[in-house]
């Protein structure tokens, strides 16, 4: 065995804790028993840790930890316009690998070990993740505004990328048309056929904000959802973040093509888009997926925090306090995004994906123990969790990234910040 994680707490199959061992070998949970013998590369005596499965984020701009603070508490479309896309005109490889960096590291130390990721210099994406060792699904924005050219040189390097492949255990490509105000339907198109032909998941944004919602409606006579379906874009392999405007014809399309939502209720509610209807969704059977978005627009990527809100925002919403139960919201950030994904993770079980987080329990956070499901979702923070193994390595022992070494990845994270400011005359935002 490579790994065995000694006598801990485990919540198996996501349903309930028993006390055994987990043997980890090639990637995989070989076993979890009481009975495994004393026989691994590494054994880690958990007695007093709670083994759940990794969290993953399903919607995030990880490298947008360069723009953290840079620019809160405006509109979606003015914060893109005037402050997020011009800075992001220069940028550089190098600021998104520091950048990446950084946000796994967050990530990382709060509980998630998969994230789906949409941003520029993917090569640098991959390159971050596969040195630290977090799994990713990992994809460039595509925009064109209308423009066919623009549009043909995306789905170029799209399919360059699908050819080439990823050479990596935790690192997958996916497509993203970053969402139908700035792709045209003949980018959307194209992108749609390319992720059948190579068997990839498409991630992309729709019905973000009310304007977009009201744009749909007075250009085309249609929803965004409808416009979506119209051209027959949607489908079981779409990550659709946010779907926060939708009328109840939009739900039963959702559902109908098995679109998986992925539901950001921090970045919905700082930017003041609205509260997506994700309770009706759920009971309708749509799979929903949580994200953080970028921390440009969060400002973290803490998905523990964005359980709780998830689950408190639609009781608020629908007034009942009874509906979207701390265990739905765990499904969410666990094994719905593993099904989202095809990946057989998001479970501690025999055969599954070893991306586990022990939780420690000598915490007052998880005092006493309850309820499991209701401590992850309303209790715990980042400060609980203390040991996080990807696909079968240690990333995280003792609250310390062993990977990687965290000074070295700050300091050049702070000179990449700084070369990017300086170079979008924004030198002035940087208090060092
Ligand atoms: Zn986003």
């Amino acid at each position: 065995m490579d790994i065995i994680i000694k006598n801990c707490l485990v919540l198996y199959e996501n349903s309930y804790l028993k006390r055994a061992s987990i043997a980890i070998s090639d990637g995989i949970i070989k076993e979890v028993s009481e009975n495994i013998e004393n026989e691994a590369n590494l054994i880690l005596d958990a007695r007093d840790k709670i083994a759940i499965p990794g969290f993953i984020n399903m919607h995030t701009h990880a490298a947008m930890t360069l723009f953290r603070g840079v620019a809160d508490d405006l509109s979606l479309m003015k914060w893109l316009k005037e402050e997020i896309w011009p800075m992001e005109k220069n940028l550089k490889p190098e600021h998104v690998y520091f950048g990446t960096l950084v946000a796994a590291i967050e990530m990382i130390k709060s509980g998630t070990t998969c994230f789906n990721d949409m941003y520029f210099y993917i090569d640098e994406v991959i390159k971050a993740c596969r040195d630290i060792g977090i799994r990713a699904y990992v994809s460039f924005a595509m925009f064109d505004f209308g423009n066919e050219d623009v549009a043909e040189r995306n789905i170029k390097e799209a399919e360059k990328y699908l050819n080439k492949g990823v050479k990596s255990d935790i690192v997958k490509i996916t497509l993203a048309p970053h969402a139908p105000y700035t792709c045209s339907e003949y980018l959307l198109k194209k992108t749609k056929e390319l992720a059948d032909k190579y068997n990839v998941l498409i991630h992309t944004h729709i019905s973000e904000s009310k304007d977009e919602f009201v744009k749909f409606l007075k250009e085309k006579g249609k929803t965004p959802i409808e416009y979506l379906n119209d051209m027959g874009f949607l489908g079981e392999n779409v990550l659709a973040a946010h779907c926060v405007w939708t009328t109840n014809k939009d739900i039963e399309i959702l559902k109908r093509n098995n679109v998986n939502v992925i539901h950001n209720p921090v970045s919905n509610m700082k930017l003041a888009n609205g509260i997506a209807r994700i309770y009706e969704m759920m009971r309708n059977g749509i799979n929903i997926c949580l994200g953080t978005d970028g921390a440009a627009s969060n400002n973290n990527l803490n998905i523990i925090e964005e359980m709780k809100l998830a689950a408190i925002l639609q009781k608020f919403r629908y007034k009942n306090p009874e509906i979207l139960k701390a265990e739905d919201v765990f499904k969410f950030a666990t094994i719905n995004a593993a099904k989202a994904l095809g990946e057989k993770t998001g479970m501690i079980k025999e055969g599954y994906k070893a991306d586990i987080v022990l939780l420690d329990m000598k915490n007052t956070r998880v005092l006493p123990l309850t309820n499991i499901f209701s401590h992850i979702v309303y209790s715990i923070d980042s400060s609980c969790i203390d040991t996080v193994i990807i696909n079968g390595r240690l990333v995280m022992y003792n609250k310390k990234i062993v990977t990687i070494d965290e000074r070295y990845v700050y300091e050049k994270f702070l000179n990449a910040v700084l070369d990017l400011y300086e170079s979008s005359g924004k030198r002035d935002k940087l208090i060092l």
